[in-house]
């Protein structure tokens, strides 16, 4: 039986383990007095804003290397071990085609004057005009799928894998476009990890060349470069404030600093706790919000420099499956494990 941790934000910001009880029906009532009695989020003691870089932009020299290596530490006795393996193999064959790009051969996504105007303007500085005619993207997904070994794999991967190869152009386009907008077509699911993991490549490279000062906050829980979602929050100890708080670009892996216990869906820091579950690393937890109910993984990398945003968010997917019962939706998204 899963025990079920609760966590309540202590005064210096850091996650402290409350009691662990086993949370019947957190929505509200047993809970509500615990909540009134928890330390408020101080934003001036632990919003950092200005004592750290607003973001860090990515390095696909290293991003997909560490995944590939993160997911193949994960998977020797996992219950996913066979889905975390295939996606090992999906990132050792993202860093190969990365490579391909690292003497600067990515297209420059847009005109330095049309990024720093669309952020100027509370808009993402990529837009989904770095897909232009497609050419890139379509070159960065050929050289992919050729890199890919699936021996082993799922079989509805392969059968994905077979799919997406005979698909015409425009109909690869089509979905890039998709996915890019955060829109998946359900019947697709399986074929838009193998595209989703082409333009994460695509996007980063070109993260990886914007002016990080002319990144300004768009929205919350909205990538400042590329416009998506994040996947997950990392608790940080490379900034010169201590513990800062970033979220992780699902698509293009820029880091972007965001106030610690507050909700990054809805913005509130009024009804913000902490769970962890025994059989997760104590470094990986949800951050879930009472005011929208919506929840996002939470990793301590301060504490475990190893972990990644989106490898350990696979491999504590009992998290979400716990947090799922009582009844938080996700606010965070996984371009490798959209579920
Ligand atoms: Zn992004
Ligand atoms: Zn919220």
């Amino acid at each position: 039986m899963a025990r079920f941790f609760k966590r309540a934000p202590s005064k210096d910001g850091a996650d402290e383990r409350a009691s662990d009880e086993s949370p019947a029906k957190p929505r509200e009532p047993e809970w509500a007095a615990d909540k009134r009695d928890a330390l408020k989020p101080d934003p001036d003691r632990i919003g950092i804003s200005g004592a750290v870089p607003f973001v860090r932009l990515p390095q696909p020299d290293s991003l997909f290397a560490e995944r590939a290596a993160r997911f193949r530490a994960l998977a020797p006795g996992h219950p996913l071990a066979g889905y975390l393996d295939f996606l090992g193999r999906i990132a050792e064959a993202q860093a190969a085609v990365q490579a391909l790009y690292a003497d600067g051969t990515l297209p420059a996504p847009e005109p330095e004057g049309d990024l720093a105007m669309r952020a100027e303007h509370g808009m993402p500085a990529l837009s989904r005009a770095l897909l232009g005619d497609g050419r890139p993207f379509l070159a960065c997904l050929d050289a992919l799928l050729a890199r890919l070994d699936l021996t082993g794999a799922p079989e509805a991967a392969r059968d994905a894998l077979g799919r997406l190869s005979a698909a015409p152009p425009e109909d690869r386009l089509d979905l890039a476009t998709q996915v890019f907008e955060g829109a998946f077509p359900v019947e697709r699911m399986a074929e838009c990890v193998f595209v989703s993991a082409a333009l994460q490549v695509l996007v980063a490279g070109q993260a990886a060349r914007l002016d990080a000062k002319v990144l300004k906050p768009v929205a919350d829980g909205v990538c400042p470069a590329c416009g998506s979602a994040p996947t997950a929050s990392l608790i940080v100890a490379w900034t010169p404030a201590d513990k800062a708080r970033y979220l992780s670009c699902s698509l293009c892996g820029t880091l972007w600093n965001h106030v610690r216990i507050r909700c990054t869906a809805c913005g509130s820091g009024e009804d913000v706790t902490y769970y962890g579950l025994d059989e997760v690393s104590k470094d990986v937890q949800v951050e879930a919000c009472g005011t929208c109910h919506s929840y996002l993984k939470h990793l301590h990398q301060h504490r475990d420099p190893a972990l990644d945003p989106v490898a350990d968010d696979v491999a504590s997917y009992g998290l979400d499956l716990k947090i799922a019962e009582d009844g938080f939706r996700k606010a965070g998204l996984n371009l490798l494990f959209v579920s």
